[in-house]
């Protein structure tokens, strides 16, 4: 098995897969090997290094015990893993959005989510992909992550809000469930 690797990227051309976005060329990016499924050998996934502590803990805090990458921000990067590790279903968070519509129902409850209030957007990560895993009240995080400090989650998985809007979720982030 090849060993997981910090480094910069060499192109722009690849797309983190903990957010979808691009990985800027130069930029340090995190590789994750894994078994390739449809051919010997192992293929590497590649993540910006915040987007895998928060969704592939575990590999990104094996890496960093080896990493050598002097502008890795290693502080923030074991904080998010470990408490990814501490309360593992955090690593399903895809980011907060409000309901398009009321059909959704709820993966801790299953009660329907109402249209246009905040939901918990979760994937599923199954080898070497991850796979849209439903939608969650903010009331029912408590129960289903068993914290409910999820904001970091979920607003770095958010990154398209408007300011506004961030602000509006992050309040209703600190809102004790009732
Ligand atoms: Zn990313
Ligand atoms: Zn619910």
């Amino acid at each position: 098995m090849v060993p997981h690797v910090f480094e910069p990227a060499t192109t722009g051309r690849s797309k983190c897969r903990g957010c979808g976005h691009p990985i800027l060329k130069g930029e340090i990016r995190f590789g994750e090997s894994v078994p390739n499924l449809f051919a010997e050998g192992d293929t590497t996934l590649w993540f910006h290094p915040l987007c895998a502590a928060y969704k592939r803990a575990q590999s990104l805090l094996e890496a960093l015990e080896q990493a050598t990458e002097p502008s890795l921000d290693r502080p923030a990067l074991e904080q998010a893993a470990r408490k990814s590790l501490e309360h593992e279903k955090l690593q399903r968070i895809d980011g907060g959005e409000r309901s398009p519509t009321g059909q959704a129902k709820c993966r801790g409850c299953h009660e329907p989510i109402e249209k246009g209030s905040w939901r918990v957007r979760l994937v599923f990560y199954d080898e070497g992909r991850f796979a849209p895993g439903g939608f969650l009240h903010l009331k029912c995080r408590k129960d289903y992550f068993e914290t409910d400090d999820i904001s970091d989650h979920v607003l770095h998985f958010s990154p398209s809000l408007s300011p506004a809007d961030r602000e509006e979720l992050f309040t209703a982030l600190s809102t004790q469930p009732t």
